[in-house]
């Protein structure tokens, strides 16, 4: 059976001629699927016998909800998604004033290992396939409130899950589909290198968004292991390379860690390495994790290294910090869950 929510718009035609029906039918379809439908027969401007026809030869796969969580501070929502195969991934809905936001899941875990990430302690299941990824975008539009902007900065490495990460985006952004703009799409990478590269090269005009966290690559080897791979001078190589190539603004992440890399010196090294790139610093006080133990910096400190950063010219601002009270760090609420079901 094929899953017609794993098809861009371009295969659903090409699915529709192979069984010598007429393009315009893919978009019929398409159009369905992105209203939420998941059931033939509620396609009711498709003829009964290509409905028939549909049944027995293809489907429309659907997540579930296995958990939802709701901030009591600012209404942020944590889903928990149960996938066929008895897998669980974690989405957030968040609310901004410019629009609900939607951060998804590109892998079932992740094996890049990041030290202040709960989502790598446990190494990769698997990835996720584009109908997934959508799936989560759809059920958070529907249960959540229109959702305008989406990060693909959950659980997983997105450029590890590179063909389907592309696939999702085209999908997504179909305006058969759920229209959302690629301005309005932001991928997170902790940084694979060659990846950049070739995602430049796509040409889509997605956000991309680098996990830095250090300055240094003594410091970032031990915080993210994949730095041992492409070192932070080969990644800053390949962000020169997308902006020449697309003329975007890069966005560095760099989560705060008390007594790790809030130090002065460190917001020096970060100014010179960044200095004069176009970018924005995104500065993020670090989330608990029981089992990791690092702290956020102090607020002061916070302050001091933003300062830095600015007086080099370099923007920069600090994420607010939003579901604090119902684990919205990545990967927090999967490991409690899962903890709890196999008890
Ligand atoms: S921060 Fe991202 S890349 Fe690093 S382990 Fe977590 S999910 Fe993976």
């Amino acid at each position: 059976m094929i899953d017609l929510k794993n098809m861009t718009i371009d295969e659903l035609e090409k699915f529709f001629l192979d069984i010598g029906e007429t393009k315009y039918r893919a978009k019929q379809v398409f159009r369905w699927i992105y209203r939420g439908i998941t059931n033939f027969d509620d396609m009711t401007d498709i003829k009964k016998d290509l409905r028939q026809k549909l049944k027995n030869m293809a489907f429309i796969s659907n997540l579930q909800i296995a958990k939802k969580v709701v901030s009591s501070e600012d209404g942020t929502a944590k889903y928990l998604f149960l996938l066929d195969d008895e897998n669980i991934v974690e989405g957030v809905a968040i609310k901004y004033s410019f629009g609900n936001t939607s951060c998804i899941s590109t892998q079932v875990g992740c094996n890049m290992r990041c030290s202040f990430c709960a989502s790598g302690i446990g190494g990769k299941v698997r990835n996720l396939k584009a109908s997934e990824m959508v799936d989560e975008v759809l059920i958070m539009n529907k249960d959540y409130g229109k959702i305008s902007n989406i990060v693909l900065m959950g659980s997983g490495e997105p450029f590890d899950n590179y063909d389907e990460v592309m696939k999702f985006i085209k999908i997504v952004n179909n305006p058969f589909g759920m229209g959302i703009g690629v301005r309005h799409i932001t991928i997170s990478t902790c940084g694979i290198v060659p990846k950049i590269y070739k995602f430049a090269d796509e040409g889509l005009g997605v956000n991309l968004s680098i996990s830095l966290h250090a300055p240094t690559d003594d410091l970032r080897s031990q915080l993210m292991p994949i730095n041992k791979v492409y070192p932070i001078k080969d990644l800053i190589d390949a962000c020169r390379y997308y902006i020449d190539k697309t003329h975007r603004r890069i966005t560095f992440e760099y989560s705060l860690i008390k007594s790790v890399n809030d130090s002065y010196d460190m917001s020096l090294k970060l100014s010179n390495l960044l200095k004069g790139l176009l970018c924005h610093v995104n500065l993020i006080p670090v989330n608990y994790v029981s089992e990791i133990g690092y702290e956020k910096a102090d607020n002061e400190k916070i302050m001091a290294f933003k300062n830095v950063l600015e007086r080099s010219g370099i923007t920069c601002t600090v994420r607010r910090e939003l579901g604090s009270d119902i684990d919205a760090a990545c990967g927090q609420l999967r490991r409690k869950y899962l903890a709890g079901r196999v008890k």
